[in-house]
């Protein structure tokens, strides 16, 4: 379990608690979706991408396709890790920490 938290050394620092779906629902994480061809939001069911991907699923930088029917858009996913604390990009490309 532990050996999830250390991939390489090249890996950007990443809270542990948002790398794999598992840790962020364990660390009641929220996640949300938002569209910017549709203008959509959500708030995604990570129980649903656990059951379907694993626990060692991680969203990091993922830009799934949107659901809406007729947008062809990627939507962008937020977290947050509790309430009152505003929604940050799943993304570290561009971020440094
Ligand atoms: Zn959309």
């Amino acid at each position: 379990m532990c050996s999830l938290w250390r991939m390489g050394k090249n890996e950007p620092l990443i809270p542990a608690w948002v790398r794999t779906v598992g840790a962020m629902r364990e660390a009641g994480v929220r996640v949300r979706w938002s569209c910017r061809t549709c203008g959509q939001w959500g708030d995604a069911d990570l129980a649903k991408v656990e059951q379907a991907k694993g626990p060692g699923f991680s969203l990091i930088n993922r830009r799934p396709r949107c659901r809406q029917p007729g947008c062809s858009g990627h939507v962008l996913l937020l977290y947050s890790p509790a309430a009152g604390t505003p929604f940050r990009p799943l993304q570290w490309s561009s971020e440094r920490i």
